[in-house]
């Protein structure tokens, strides 16, 4: 997969330069405007979301830029420099899912869920490039959705509400490119703001901008790929959505969100499967912990944060039991090092870990995990580190 951003084969130079460029040399003429979308980490909140629970992501300052014109003819030309190819589509392909294969369905899906809703998408050329690293499990999909969905929206003058965007870009993903994933991807990349968390709550859909300045504290959070190598992780997720599903029934209650912390014990007491009582412990668990970390980053006591953030791990590690090696042994490696807290974030099976650290400290917290990793042999992580940094809008 491509790489993330210390690796040296990433092409050089700002983002929305190459995407005006690659505009330019595919169309031999000039964009109209450009538009960026980030992609985001989630803070904390693991497998919540499915449970009408909590999660808390910020934007990172990878992104992906959209550099598009309005065109004259039927079809949408889009152009991708990390897909290093250019497609078209026409409005038939964009009227039914399945019809524009491969990364293309991102961006017809894009086209067909404003359509369905509606609204008259302008036909478009567009020229794309991010930073966002692909399927790291940095949200580089809603970054692309939600480029070219705030690109086309802009272009083409359309009635759409901030509010009711993330749904929109999620429904590209879901009924157009098939993949089943929440909200909270496409909500962090349009919706999150520059040093806050967004705090949402996956039932109600409210969210609240809460105050999460990394820079002014002094702070940052290390981002760690954990190259993991690629597992089938599909069966997986479905299991421990269903397991929460069945207990959700057994309980008799609509989701797991339902379930208070201060009454788990006696809902444990009710299941007889000792793993589907873990799966509904973490879940429990872990939305306290985000709303305990929300509490926190209001009073401005960010730090404070970082034994939640482990606590969440250890949670994923024996409760959930969605973590691997490589993840394990970076989150070990930076509490070594002196972070103050850290945990693999999202879906699990590899993916990244996240560590909150002196931003002084950072490099040595990386250097401590790339060594743990190469005294286990395993392929050497990336890290960057992120502060949180603005939602999608027009940069150009
Ligand atoms: P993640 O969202 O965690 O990065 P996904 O598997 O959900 O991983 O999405 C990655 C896919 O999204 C890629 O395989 C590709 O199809 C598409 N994609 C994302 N960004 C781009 C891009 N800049 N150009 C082309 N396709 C992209
Ligand atoms: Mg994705």
């Amino acid at each position: 997969r491509p790489a993330a951003t210390d690796h040296p084969d990433q092409p050089v130079g700002p983002v929305a330069e190459r995407a005006t460029a690659g505009f330019t040399s595919e169309y031999a003429a000039r964009p109209v405007g450009v538009w960026a979308a980030p992609g985001r980490v989630n803070l904390i909140g693991e497998h919540t979301d499915y449970n009408d629970g909590f999660v808390l992501p910020f934007a990172l300052p990878q992104r992906t830029v959209v550099a598009a014109a309005p065109e004259q003819g039927r079809r949408w030309t889009v152009w991708s420099e990390q897909a290093g190819e250019r497609i078209s589509f026409g409005r038939a392909d964009a009227a039914e899912p399945g019809r524009v294969p491969g990364w293309g369905a991102y961006v017809a899906g894009v086209v067909w869920a404003l359509r369905e809703a509606g609204h008259d998408v302008p036909v478009a050329r567009l020229a794309i490039a991010s930073d966002v690293p692909l399927g790291a499990g940095l949200s580089s999909s809603a970054a692309l959705e939600s480029a070219v969905l705030t690109a086309l929206a802009d272009l083409g003058e359309l009635d759409v509400p901030l509010a009711d965007r993330p749904a929109l870009a999620q429904r590209a993903e879901n009924g157009y490119a098939g993949v089943p994933c929440g909200i909270m991807d496409q909500s962090a990349s349009l919706r999150c703001q520059p040093g806050r968390a967004l705090f949402l709550d996956c039932r109600t859909l409210a969210v609240e901008q809460v105050p999460f300045d990394l820079a002014a504290a002094g702070l940052a959070i290390l981002v760690i790929d954990s190259n993991a190598p690629h597992r089938h992780v599909g069966g997986e997720y479905a299991a421990r959505r269903a397991a929460c599903e069945s207990a959700a029934a057994a309980l008799g209650v609509p989701a797991l969100r339902d379930v208070a912390v201060d009454r788990l014990d006696a809902a444990l007491a009710r299941l007889d499967d000792e793993t589907v009582r873990r799966r509904v412990r973490h879940v429990v668990t872990e939305n306290q912990r985000v709303l305990d970390t929300v509490e926190l980053l209001r009073a401005g006591r960010l730090a404070e944060i970082g034994p939640l953030l482990t606590a969440s791990h250890a949670s994923m590690r024996y409760d959930f039991e969605i973590t691997v090696p490589e993840v394990d042994t970076a989150v070990e490696a930076a509490l070594s090092a002196g972070a103050y807290g850290a945990r693999m974030t999202g879906g699990g099976f590899g993916g990244c870990v996240l560590a909150l650290v002196d931003a002084a400290a950072a490099g040595t917290v990386a250097s401590t995990v790339r060594q743990a990793y190469a005294e286990r042999g395993f392929r050497p992580p990336s890290a960057f580190t992120a502060t949180p940094g603005p939602g999608a809008g027009r940069i150009g």
